[in-house]
């Protein structure tokens, strides 16, 4: 029988636990091959004492060497059996002067980059591949540039894959906002009892970015529940990220009854696969 083999590509540390923990986790457990490409070092995140990448003691490559013992900790949790970094640096959000660090992953070379990323693809030859969409699912130029050279590395293979983009039905989008918004609320309340006024966020005149995916477009649905325990596990190992994140707030037996699914959508589709399947190796078993 032919190896199944599943890889994904991740613009962060953490990234592999938030849309792909639950899918890694049960891929292992079924036997199947499982292979992370982390495209950059993370380098922007918070610092250890929550300091944010403009405060003049961020030291981004003390974050990145936290980061990489977390993602370490993470790797193990999910059974990744191959993990790969590819180095830049994070580019931070949109406008951020880290956008144009010549060693930023904005400032990559897509060619060389996608070469890079198809190297690694043609030694593991996985049947399914996974990134984000064009909008890199919320805007993050690293996001959007993981997507670019998944697509790039696709030119330069002699086989093609299935390729998957992470995804959030509208349904279950319209219940987070919902919640952030609540979060939000509290927050000022929590402010405004202590006499703190902080100023509205700047109005922005781009449009907002449509995050969800309309539910009936959706064409993988997985069922994590056997293993959301394991993935907010692995959340939790990005300790100095997402202490403070929505899902560790939750804590563990909400997370673990609520957020039961990861969800897909298929961007290339050589078995010529329909609606939307349960399993991401559908057509491939
Ligand atoms: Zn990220």
């Amino acid at each position: 029988m032919t190896q199944l083999t599943f890889l994904a590509v991740h613009a962060h540390p953490d990234d592999e636990a938030s849309s792909t923990g639950g899918l890694y986790r049960l891929l292992a457990d079924q036997g199947v091959r499982t292979v992370l490409v982390t495209c950059t070092n993370g380098e922007c995140g918070d610092a250890e004492d929550g300091a944010k990448p403009d405060a003049d003691h961020h030291d981004g490559d003390a974050v990145a060497a936290i980061r990489r013992v977390e993602l370490a900790r993470a790797v193990e949790l999910l059974g990744i059996s191959r993990h790969d970094m590819l180095g830049y640096r994070d580019s931070g959000m949109k406008g951020w002067p880290q956008n144009d660090d010549p060693e930023s992953f904005w400032q990559a070379d897509l060619d060389e980059a996608g070469r890079r990323l198809a190297d690694i693809i043609m030694t593991e030859r996985p049947q399914v591949l996974m990134t984000y969409n064009e909008i890199g699912f919320y805007g993050h130029p690293d996001h959007i540039q993981a997507n670019r050279i998944t697509l790039r590395a696709l030119d330069f293979l002699d086989y093609e894959p299935t390729l998957y983009y992470n995804a959030v039905p509208n349904s279950v989008m319209a219940g987070m906002r919902a919640r952030w918004e609540e979060e939000d609320r509290l927050r000022r309340e929590a402010d405004e009892a202590k006499g703190i006024v902080r100023a509205p966020e700047p109005e922005s005149d781009e449009e907002p970015l449509d995050m969800g995916t309309p539910d009936e477009l959706i064409s993988a649905t997985i069922d994590i529940s056997s293993v959301n325990g394991v993935k907010f596990e692995a959340l939790a190992a990005h300790a100095s990220q997402i202490a403070d994140s929505f899902w560790m707030k939750m804590g563990k037996e909400q997370f673990m009854a609520t957020m039961t699914r990861e969800w897909f959508l298929r961007q290339t589709n050589p078995l010529g696969l329909e609606g939307n399947v349960e399993d991401i190796f559908a057509g491939y078993r």
